[in-house]
């Protein structure tokens, strides 16, 4: 159902990541004034890259990715948009293969489905989809959200929708605590992750892309990834378990020492790198889903990677593409001359 709000509609979304760009676009491409913000330095969430800085390595500037490791493609309107981000040199297939580690045995290799990465990192997937919007403010850390008897304040921004595209940890910290939308919000914990680039003088490892750290307390995943970016740069980036992270959480540097002595040990290192950095995931993954693909009540939506089957990035994707759709159905009345909402790519 289509509601007229009398004015022009304005969309605000809070939250640029993956999910929070997916929803905006779809807004825009419905002809929907749309505003996002987000408080990181660059958009993109946890698809998140740094820099390897004065290292002294030859690579040295080299984009590394510390978030999200990689993304699978299912979904066919999601693979539309994966097809054409390879089709512009943006994203590549990466691997159908990882190893599994277990101390004590050979590793084992197991094809699984093709892995997706990109080589300016998976964060410049997020500003590819974000290049068309007009208004996408960052860094600008929103600090409240109010609803009035018309709409939503962002701040002192007046909308007449606003979306959380963030996990429900964050957006607690910004709404209020009685507000209907959070009774929606099944969600219980997020686990963390510590994620470790290691950058090294030359490859003392053998042909692996990436590996599972299976009955270790430290290590959970490794990738390599000068092959999963595609210029074989001796870059590994390893990820902690969420034990260990809890553990190391205040003070991530401590855990450095035990993750490069494990990573040597499962990965058979005879060098240690020249250049380490730790970065800290507090939200890395939801323990549970929320079964919905998204929330909305008519001015308020929630989307992103605990919304939907399984947390990863085709589900924050399409939690925030079907939201903004969805939006997009309710605000534009159906004789307006704004752009009628495509159904065809309906999930
Ligand atoms: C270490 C790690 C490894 C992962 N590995 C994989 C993988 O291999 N494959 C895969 O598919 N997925 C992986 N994921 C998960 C994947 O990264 C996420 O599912 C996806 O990126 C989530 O996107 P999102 O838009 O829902 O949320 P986010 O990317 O978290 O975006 C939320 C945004 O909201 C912004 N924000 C929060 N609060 C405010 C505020 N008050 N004001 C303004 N902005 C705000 C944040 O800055 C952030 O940019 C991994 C995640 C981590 C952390």
């Amino acid at each position: 159902m289509s509601r007229d709000v009398g004015h022009a509609p304005k969309v605000g979304v809070v939250g640029g990541g993956i999910s929070g760009i997916a929803c905006a676009s779809a807004l825009h491409a419905s002809g929907i004034d749309v505003v996002v913000f987000d408080r990181g330095r660059r958009i993109g969430g946890r698809m998140a890259s740094r820099r390897i800085r004065e290292s002294g390595l030859p690579y040295d500037g080299r984009v590394v990715d510390v978030g999200a490791s990689y993304f699978t493609a299912n979904d066919s309107a999601f693979v539309a948009v994966v097809d054409d981000w390879i089709a512009r040199g943006l994203a590549h297939q990466w691997t159908d293969k990882f190893a599994v580690l277990d101390p004590g045995s050979d590793p084992v290799i197991k094809v699984g489905p093709m892995r997706f990465g990109a080589a300016g990192g998976l964060g410049s997937l997020v500003e590819d989809l974000a290049a068309d919007l007009p208004n996408v403010l960052y860094p600008q850390d929103v600090s409240s959200i109010q609803r009035t008897s018309t709409g939503v304040l962002i701040d002192d921004l007046e909308v007449d929708v606003a979306v959380l595209a963030m996990p429900d940890a964050q957006l607690r910290d910004i709404l209020a605590a009685d507000d209907p939308a959070l009774s929606a919000v099944q969600v219980s914990a997020w686990d963390p992750v510590l994620a470790l680039v290691a950058a090294y003088p030359h490859r003392t490892w053998g042909d692996l892309d990436g590996a599972f750290v299976n009955q270790s307390a430290v290590l959970s995943f490794i990738a390599d990834d000068g092959r999963r970016r595609g210029d074989d740069a001796p870059v590994l980036v390893a990820h902690s378990g969420s034990v260990l992270a809890a553990r190391f959480l205040d003070d991530p540097a401590r855990a450095i020492p035990l993750m490069l002595a494990e990573l040597r040990s499962v990965m058979g290192l005879q060098v240690d790198p020249d250049w380490v950095e730790i970065k800290r995931w507090s939200l890395a993954r939801p323990r549970t889903m929320n079964a919905d693909p998204f929330y909305f009540d008519g001015h308020l939506g929630m989307c992103g990677d605990a919304w939907g089957s399984v947390s990863r990035i085709e589900t924050a994707w399409m939690s925030g593409d079907r939201l903004g759709r969805h939006i997009a159905a309710s605000l534009i009345p159906m004789n307006s001359g704004l752009l009628a909402v495509a159904t065809e790519t309906d999930y």
